[in-house]
């Protein structure tokens, strides 16, 4: 072989392992986020839309703090078309008692991740989620969100577009290519983005902690003129001010904690006492700027209180949780990338590394704790200030099951301090607003999206887990099929898995 031809086949062999390498690297980067695992046919629980009546129905009222009993609902096409309290019932519609039961509206999960993973809509479901919000869209969620209106069920779908931030070249490359990052640094691309997002459908614009302030006040501008909404991070360039008028929502507690650090010149080991205290000055100070421009919170209390217990004990966390119904793709992640989302404990980023010594383990506990305490402090005072709260939970990150990990949150809001009413006012008729999604109370002209549960959520809000049935845009549908949409889900994740769980289990 002369040295020509020695060039020539080194060169084709290093483009062809290339092209297999990224290949791989594909198909690894679907599976992580869910993609690889086997789908349920939604379309199997789509039901015809016929004529409802409930009779005894005990409602909750518009204000959220109290039942009125006694009430018959008529549905029809998706809405409720009358409250009453009269006995007569109109012929040919189907009748459901709900004597004994306790109707809410549909929770909403403002804060969410479908990934690549669509059988998460069957899981909302049966958790009485009707709507949620989605926080870092992408195309295939605006695919789905029209498949299932046309023959499917999932809950009213919000999708904000994928996250923009502003990166260098390289770096904005992999950031694009790995985790769907639109890199824009400056207002000219801005302005053009927003413009596509709207194009494509997305309702609102996802902004993240990266983002400059040149591009920032440009996308901000151009959502603006077109109606459309922007979410997200605090970013670092920017002060807390710097979003009024601009942004419409906050995507969690944790962003108002960490500008709040950011100001106080980041709290440490010796001074989480005086950070509480400044937090709980901020938050006063600040509750009065956020309603005035009424800008909104998420809240993912609840995961950012787990990071402690993940990092303490993983196990115990990953027992308590129904780690059967996540998906296992993003649940077992790739050891390849172990700093992403994956839950188990080789691949877990909160877990702390084997070889930290005491001492650091203390000083990281005592960072955590401080942390998530800021957070319940920033929420009681912003609740009672009537601050615009939004129950959220970052589902699909560790350790937060989509659907279930609603009801955990609001575990966490009523330990911070927020009553079962506010609690439930965060969960429907509150981002209902938000949204501007025609749901969210139990009243005439308003889309029939109700839960029914078998005791009163006010007495204790655990009791929105006991869930008889959900009526979803009309459709009725009741303890038997939420169970079988639990089922298919999980035995399409047994069927994907490639790590046995089963000491996980709730039976062990
Ligand atoms: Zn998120």
């Amino acid at each position: 072989m002369n040295i020509k031809n020695f060039f020539k086949y080194l060169g084709i062999t290093v483009l062809l392992a290339m092209i297999v390498l990224t290949i791989l690297a594909n198909r690894d980067l679907k599976r992580i986020y869910g993609g690889l695992t086997e789908q349920v046919n939604l379309s199997q629980f789509d039901i015809a839309i016929s004529p409802v009546v409930i009779t005894n129905a005990t409602i909750l009222a518009p204000e959220g703090d109290r039942f009125l009993s006694g009430q018959t609902i008529t549905i029809e096409n998706g809405l409720i078309t009358s409250l009453s309290s009269s006995e007569e019932l109109p012929a040919d519609y189907s009748v459901i008692d709900a004597q004994g039961k306790y109707i809410i509206p549909g929770l909403v999960d403002a804060h969410v991740h479908l990934f690549k993973s669509p059988n998460d809509l069957l899981l909302y479901v049966a958790n009485g989620v009707t709507q949620v919000r989605e926080l870092i869209g992408e195309d295939d969620h605006l695919l789905w969100r029209k498949k299932v209106h046309e023959n499917g069920i999932g809950p009213d779908m919000f999708i904000a577009s994928p996250r923009v931030g502003s990166f260098g070249f390289i770096q904005g490359k992999f950031m694009e290519w790995s985790q769907g990052y639109v890199n824009l640094t400056n207002a000219k691309q801005a302005e053009a983005a927003v413009k596509k997002f709207h194009e494509q459908g997305y309702d609102a614009v996802k902004i993240y902690s990266q983002i400059n302030r040149e591009t920032y006040e440009a996308v901000a501008s151009t959502a603006s003129e077109l109606g459309m909404k922007v979410v997200g991070h605090v970013p670092w360039e920017l002060e807390l001010s710097d979003l009024y008028g601009r942004q419409n929502s906050i995507g969690h507690l944790e962003e108002i904690m960490n500008a709040f650090n950011r100001e106080f010149g980041e709290f440490g080991y010796d001074s989480t006492d005086e950070f509480l205290n400044y937090v709980e000055k901020r938050s006063h100070e600040v509750a009065a700027e956020l309603l005035e421009h009424d800008l909104a919170i998420t809240t993912t209390l609840w995961l950012v209180e787990s990071f402690v217990e993940q990092k303490t004990d993983l196990d115990k966390v990953l027992k308590e949780i129904e780690l059967e119904y996540e998906n296992p793709g993003i649940s077992e992640w790739s050891t390849t990338s172990p700093r992403g989302i994956g839950w188990l404990p080789e691949v877990n980023r909160y877990k702390w590394p084997d070889e930290w010594d005491q001492e650091r383990r203390e000083k990281s506990r005592n960072y955590w704790e401080t942390y998530a305490k800021a957070c319940a402090v920033i929420l009681k005072i912003l609740s009672d200030k009537g601050v615009r709260i939004m129950t959220g939970t970052d589902a699909n990150l560790p350790p937060t099951v989509p659907g279930f990990s609603l009801h955990r949150e609001f575990a966490s809001l009523e330990k911070a301090g927020m009553s079962a009413a506010q609690i439930l006012r965060s969960a429907t008729s509150i981002p209902a607003a938000w949204l501007n999604n025609n749901a969210g109370e139990i009243s005439v002209g308003k889309k029939a999206n109700l839960v029914l549960l078998d005791q009163d959520p006010l007495l204790d809000i655990t009791h929105t887990k006991l869930i008889n049935s959900v009526i979803l845009n009309g459709r009725v549908l009741d303890r038997t099929v939420l169970d079988k949409m639990l089922a298919a889900v999980k035995e399409a994740n047994d069927n994907s898995r490639r790590q046995d769980i089963s000491h996980y289990s709730h039976s062990h």
